[in-house]
């Protein structure tokens, strides 16, 4: 559609009385529809042509002015609501890629005063305004409805509603940082916006970011009768609490002093949007609206010029990406069957296993719960009660969606018939011989066309695919520890797999919300193959001598959000003395296992699960003390004096030698499948953008340089082959 440039819009929002405006003809695409009901409600629907989720860019923020030009030049109007045609979104917030692609600051103003210009229009119609909400209603898409006089929304699973962008490295600059606090009061405001939380309906009711709820084929109705009924009164309750607020000096400068403590605490300066949200929050609400905007406003334009904002964004692209990968190159497998994964099948009730069932039924499937053991099947379907009964209580499901998702899963301590089920997903122990033993099984029972899938941390696929008759249809379907929280699954191709197999994994794992990375079948895959080294190197600095404090504090400030030692406790000593013997095996030129870890095993220090381990654990809700009697596992002092920035760059150096190594043997197509892995599979700091574009960052001959003055005295130093070419030919492992 045609636009007007802002500064005209400008003209006509400032200094424009309603009659004078002329509307403009509209064009075609449409992306808001337009209504007016038998009782002169204006009805404005977003619904972005050939798109499942309608968001701000441009072109929407000029439409709805348009239509709030419309509603100005006719007085015969009573109220206008805001609603959207989308199954699951309401607005999801402003276009990123257009905000992204904004190339100077100039651009970058343009945009957001555009959306406060029209949002300040809509705040400012002299009719009563309701936002009737379905669907996820964040960001830009929630502060539109900030500037509207009441908002209600239907009490959906879909529905979720907040300021999701202090984790984009911004934040809410339309608007929401100046209208939030002084709707629901400071504290909640804060909590929200430096929290960059969506909470679903219910929450979102009571913490006040909407007035009620409604069941979805009633909201416009509603909103229709409460402009009929309530009027202006609709607004007026805005402007008491507004005034409240308003006198409130002194406790905003205790707050503001409280929580920016905390803030720095958690962030430890990493995040430059949280700190800048705490301090456009509350300064603005001594000022004018205005003078509040103008805050918003210079705080994106500094933060959006930040490494952190743009790696932050750049994970919410990778994000996207992952949502719509296919796993295999467009011409080299048929396109994934329509129908999408109905059955499937978890052998295993232990820890991955309940939650992997969990999961899957919670997402509409019908799922047989498989293991040899009775006691385990119980309690593997008790923890399965409990991650439903969690969900229940912090609302993202009711009660009834529980039930059903556990009445979808039926346990079975024996073999059933299996040829109607879609995929079987293996998540038995860790033993090659029993696993090739139940796949050559489970080949005989599955249907032609089930998949074979493993949840293996590290087993070989295609050693696994050589015990059945269908190798092709062998997979690896790796799912991270907790099931229900962590997003990333590694699909992992083995040498037999089938792209037509790899095609359909990628779907079934993106049909039930997670976010799959294609790896290739070599030990460890990836993300463990990258954690590993540095979790070796922790125990090796730990037991020649660095102070266990040490080790994982340098990490933390680094921006992990936890440190190695600590990590081993978590996974569980044995599980990483497990893993860390396997991978040295593998690669014995740079891995060893730490001996401190076999020495813990044999004193029962096991970390978490048996409260002993690098750390005390038996506090419930208090953080872990480190064990005071845990030096007496050190063997050397070779690294006792080292600095925190000394350890820090070791663990680092081989995280990011090792991650240019998967790349380098073709583990992942490109360095953005590596930094996207890590993030979301061990948290590596994310406003750093993953270890590689850490590196780009850092410069890579200064990290070979690092490397080299490293392995004159230990050889695990040694820089991979790609690191020293790109070092060589000035080149990065990113283009931009
Ligand atoms: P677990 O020990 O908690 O559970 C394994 C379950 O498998 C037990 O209940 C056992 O009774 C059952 N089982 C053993 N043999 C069986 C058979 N022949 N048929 C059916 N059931 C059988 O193990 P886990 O931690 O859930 O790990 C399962 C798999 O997932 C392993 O391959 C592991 O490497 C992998 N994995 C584990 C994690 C983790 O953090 N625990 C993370 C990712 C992947």
């Amino acid at each position: 559609m045609t636009t007007t440039q802002t500064p005209d819009l400008k003209m006509v929002a400032e200094t424009a009385p309603a009659e004078a405006v002329n509307t403009m003809p509209m064009e075609t695409p449409e992306l808001i529809r337009r209504l007016v009901t038998d009782e002169n409600i204006c009805v404005l629907t977003f619904d972005r042509p050939d798109s499942a989720a309608n968001i701000f860019d441009k072109a929407a923020l000029m439409e709805l002015s348009d239509h709030i030009n419309y509603v100005m030049c006719n007085s015969n109007i009573k109220g206008l609501v805001l609603t959207s045609a989308k199954k699951s979104i309401f607005i999801a917030g402003a276009d990123l890629t257009q905000l992204s692609k904004a190339r100077t600051s100039d651009e970058l103003r343009d945009m957001i005063e555009l959306g406060q210009v029209v949002f300040n229009r809509l705040a400012t119609l002299n009719i009563p305004t309701v936002a009737a909400i379905h669907g996820a209603c964040v960001g830009g898409g929630y502060e539109v409805t900030l500037a509207c006089d009441y908002r209600i929304a239907s009490p959906d699973k879909v529905t979720k509603i907040g300021l999701p962008e202090t984790q984009l490295g911004i934040i809410p600059a339309w608007g929401g940082s100046t209208r939030l606090p002084r709707l629901i009061g400071l504290p909640k405001a804060l909590d929200v916006i430096l929290g960059g939380k969506t909470l679903a309906a219910k929450p979102a009711l009571k913490c006040g970011l909407v007035d009620d709820l409604v069941p979805r084929e009633y909201l416009v109705e509603k909103a229709c009768q409460l402009i009929l009924k309530r009027g202006m009164k609709l607004r007026a309750r805005k402007t008491k609490l507004a005034h409240k607020l308003t006198t409130l000096g002194p406790v905003v400068n205790m707050i503001t002093k409280k929580v920016s403590k905390q803030v720095f605490a958690k962030t430890r300066g990493h995040y430059p949007a949280i700190p800048k949200a705490l301090e456009v929050v509350t300064q603005g609400l001594s000022k004018s609206l205005d003078d509040s905007l103008a805050l918003e406003r210079d705080a994106i334009l500094e933060l959006g010029t930040t490494e952190a904002c743009k790696n932050l964004i750049r994970i919410f692209f990778l994000q996207e990406r992952a949502k719509k990968l296919t796993g295999v190159p467009a011409d080299s497998a048929p396109e994934a069957k329509a129908t999408p994964v109905k059955r499937v099948t978890v052998v295993g009730a232990g820890v991955m296993g309940g939650g992997i069932a969990q999961w899957s039924s919670a997402r509409g499937l019908g799922v047989i719960l498989r293991d040899i053991n009775h006691e385990a099947l119980a309690k593997g379907l008790a923890g399965i009660a409990k991650v439903y009964d969690q969900a229940v209580k912090r609302h993202a499901m009711t009660k009834l969606e529980a039930r059903d998702g556990m009445d979808r899963i039926s346990a079975s301590p024996v073999d059933v018939p299996l040829h109607s089920v879609d995929v079987i997903i293996e998540a038995a122990v860790e033993k090659m011989d029993l696993k090739k033993k139940l796949f050559a099984h489970l080949d005989s029972l599955a249907g032609r066309e089930t998949i074979l899938a493993s949840n293996t941390s590290a087993l070989s696929i295609t050693e696994i695919a050589t015990a059945t008759q269908h190798p092709e249809r062998v997979i690896g379907i790796h799912f991270f520890n907790p099931v229900h929280r962590m997003q990333l699954v590694e699909v992992v191709v083995g040498k037999q797999t089938s792209p037509e197999v790899v095609r359909r994994s990628v779907k079934f794992v993106q049909q039930i919300g997670k976010l799959p990375v294609v790896v290739k079948d070599a030990p460890g895959f990836l993300v463990n193959r990258i954690l590993m080294p540095y979790l070796i190197e922790a125990g090796h600095l730990f037991e020649n001598g660095a102070r266990v404090e040490d080790v994982d504090e340098c990490m933390l400030e680094f921006g992990m959000p936890m440190g190695p030692l600590r990590l081993i406790d978590e996974v569980g000593v044995d599980v990483s003395h497990h893993v860390a013997s396997d991978l040295a095996s593998k690669f014995r030129d740079r891995m060893h296992c730490p001996e401190v870890l076999s020495k813990m095993m044999a004193d029962e220090l096991f970390g978490k699960k048996n409260g002993k381990g690098f750390y005390l654990h038996n506090k419930k809700g208090k953080e872990p003390t480190v064990n005071p009697r845990i030096d007496k596992y050190t063997s050397g002092t070779a690294c006792a004096k080292l600095t925190r920035e000394e350890l820090r760059t070791r663990m680092v150096l081989l995280m990011i030698n090792e991650a240019a190594r998967c790349l380098e043997g073709g583990i992942v197509e490109e360095a953005a499948d590596v930094d996207f892995g890590m993030i979301m599979g061990t948290g590596f700091a994310p406003f750093l953008g993953g270890p590689l574009r850490f590196a780009d960052s850092v410069g890579i001959p200064h990290i070979v340089d690092e490397m080299k003055r490293l392995a004159d005295e230990e050889l695990r130093f040694t820089p991979c082959n790609l690191l020293q070419t790109l070092a060589g030919t000035g080149q990065k492992f990113y283009k931009s």
